[in-house]
């Protein structure tokens, strides 16, 4: 029988706080026009959407992971969360690269290593567009795989 889980989608949810982690620190060292990166208001706002996407993300998994403990079905609700963490994550590791200007693709910080490990979760364990289609048919009682 399928049964969907979140768990290994808690791994995008790390990934995306650990650049949420490097890029803060970051934004208090680096210097342009005069000030650190995190006084200037654009870089605030992008701070704010990657924690936005790793509280959201970590938030929607755990309730999926909570409907599995009380032993309600939760496949829609697992690949919802799914799909949405893995996602999420990318987007917050992308936009931590983008913050970090040439140094973001530099190996030395790491974020381009972030990037490939999340950026492979939207693959197994079903592609995003599959865990779509199961949200989908949960929605709506029919399987539009076919
Ligand atoms: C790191 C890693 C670990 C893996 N571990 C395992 C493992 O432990 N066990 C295991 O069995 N497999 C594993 N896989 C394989 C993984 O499950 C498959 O790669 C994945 O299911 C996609 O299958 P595919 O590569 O054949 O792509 P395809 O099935 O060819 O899909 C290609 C694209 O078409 C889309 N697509 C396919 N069918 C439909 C459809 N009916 N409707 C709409 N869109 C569709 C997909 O969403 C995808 O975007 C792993 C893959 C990776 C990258």
């Amino acid at each position: 029988m399928e049964r969907q889980s979140p768990i290994t989608r808690m791994m995008a949810v790390g990934i995306a706080q650990r650049a949420l982690d490097i890029t803060r620190e970051y934004v208090g060292v680096r210097q342009q026009f005069g000030k650190h990166l995190r006084n200037h208001q654009l870089v605030q706002q992008d701070l704010a959407d990657i924690e936005t996407a790793v509280i959201s993300s970590r938030l929607m998994c755990l309730f999926a992971l909570g409907c599995l403990d009380q032993g309600v079905r939760a496949n829609g609700t697992s690949a919802m969360a799914k799909r949405f963490a893995t996602t999420n994550a990318l987007g917050a590791v992308d936009l931590a690269m983008q913050l970090h200007g040439a140094m973001g693709i530099a190996e030395e910080v790491g974020l381009d290593q972030l990037w490939r490990d999340v950026r492979v979760l939207q693959v197994p364990d079903g592609t995003v567009g599959i865990l779509a289609l199961i949200q989908g048919r949960e929605l709506t009682g029919a399987a539009a795989f076919r």
